[in-house]
């Protein structure tokens, strides 16, 4: 059984209380009046053993005088003499931090009070109480910067503001290390109300600290793919096809980046590993005049047609194909130079025709026809029969042309073929 609990039974209820101090009054009044009669001494002594048997129960109870402190309002404590509260309002203006910590303390008031020793509160404890009990002490959170106090205001909310400086410049997507650079620590304690920092300088105090942050980064650039052209002589002039799609390549860089308040100090390059290699963009481009087998243009050559310019009046400017689905041939030559007739025949149509500007067809009659396009002046009319070498037009840029040509036209039963081994120029 533990000992307070011994002191409890033994400890005398208010009542009890009450009348063993009348019992001590009555005492003494008896005791007077037993000297003034010797007839009582009897009784008398019998009364004596009654008292002292009363306070061998009060020393055993150990029930003694106290003082009640009324501090603030409130009871706060039941101590052994003044000079304990004294002690206490030491200690308490010690636990405070403030230089004015005294000026705050109130000043209590005592009332006796009868106590059971060990009840007696410690020096301690009433400074403890002391301090829970002055409206103008807080508990809060110092803010000290390299042993300085700068700040003070409750801990959460220094912590909170100090955690958003700390990683304020913390890099998305990095592993960031962040410190400040000056020595910042939190200590806990008691304050007067008045120096608590209000917010706005606490917030302002905060975010003067310099902050060191050191972020690992990983980030990914493009290697931009190359391009090669090949050339195929399976396909005619102007023909041109991605054949492989460029891809760009990836290369991986990771960066060690210090910085102060986001200012970049240092920036070292930790590894680079190229993740994706690019792949290069091939362009397959023709270079053939004719894919025509060397057979059939010789055949070609000798169906008897002649080139519709004269040698050394023209230069070739598009051929058949040309990966734009040109059916004829263009010939770059002067306004005015004379277009011959290719091959004898019939004028089956001479005049203005759409894109082909002024233009004459001549049906040569055995499933060929020639078209001689965009001339500047024609020189037959439909029906007209001519011969090889004939006159029948003259070059102009009429139609749908960007400059003096002529566009020549070999239809092989209505298909309009390559005309470049029938005239000669492959
Ligand atoms: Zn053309």
């Amino acid at each position: 059984m533990k000992e307070v609990d011994v002191i409890l039974r033994h400890l005398p209820d208010r009542d009890t209380v009450k009348e063993l101090i009348c019992q001590v009054g009555f005492l003494k009044n008896f005791l007077n009046f037993a000297k003034s009669n010797k007839i009582m001494m009897r009784v008398c002594s019998l009364a004596l053993i009654g008292i002292m048997s009363v306070g061998v129960s009060i020393a055993a109870a150990g029930i003694t005088l106290g003082l009640k402190v009324n501090y603030a309002g409130a009871i706060i404590a039941t101590i052994k003499n003044s000079g304990v509260f004294d002690t206490a309002r030491k200690i308490a203006v010690d636990h405070i931090e403030s230089s004015d910590a005294e000026s705050v303390i109130e000043n209590p008031s005592f009332s006796m009070t009868l106590t059971v020793s060990n009840r007696l509160d410690s020096a301690v404890t009433v400074a403890d109480a002391i301090i829970e009990n002055t409206g103008d002490v807080v508990k809060a959170a110092a803010l000290n910067v390299n042993g300085e106090r700068v700040a003070c205001s409750e801990p959460e909310v220094i912590t909170n503001l100090l955690e958003a400086r700390r990683t304020e410049f913390d890099i998305e997507g990095a592993q960031n290390s962040s410190e400040f650079t000056d020595d910042v620590e939190t200590v806990g304690g008691y304050f007067l109300k008045s120096e608590v920092t209000g917010k706005e300088e606490l917030s302002s105090v905060i975010e003067s600290l310099e902050v060191k942050t050191v972020s690992v980064i990983t980030s990914d650039t493009e290697i931009p793919f190359s391009k090669e052209t090949v050339k195929t002589s399976k396909q005619l002039i102007g023909y041109s096809k991605v054949t492989t799609a460029g891809q760009n390549g990836i290369t991986r860089k990771t960066e060690n980046i210090e910085a102060v308040n986001g200012k970049v100090v240092t920036r070292t390059e930790l590894d680079s590993i190229v993740v994706k290699e690019p792949v290069t963009q091939v362009t397959t481009v023709g270079t053939a005049i004719s894919t025509a087998s060397p057979a059939q243009r010789s055949e070609e050559r000798s169906a008897g047609f002649i080139c519709p310019l004269k040698r050394g009046s023209f230069v070739i400017t598009s051929y058949y194909g040309d990966g734009r689905n040109h059916k004829g041939m263009d010939l770059g030559a002067d306004k005015g130079t004379p277009i011959y007739a290719a091959a004898a025949g019939t004028v089956i149509s001479s005049g203005y025709e759409g894109d082909y500007g002024y233009s004459v067809v001549i049906d040569h009659g055995n499933g060929y026809k020639t078209r001689y396009a965009h001339a500047s002046a024609l020189c037959v009319k439909k029906g007209q029969t001519v011969s090889q070498g004939d006159v029948v037009a003259y070059v102009g840029s009429t139609g749908y042309s960007t400059g003096n040509h002529l566009h020549f036209e070999i239809i092989k039963n209505g298909s309009r073929v390559n005309p470049v081994s029938y005239i000669g120029l492959d």
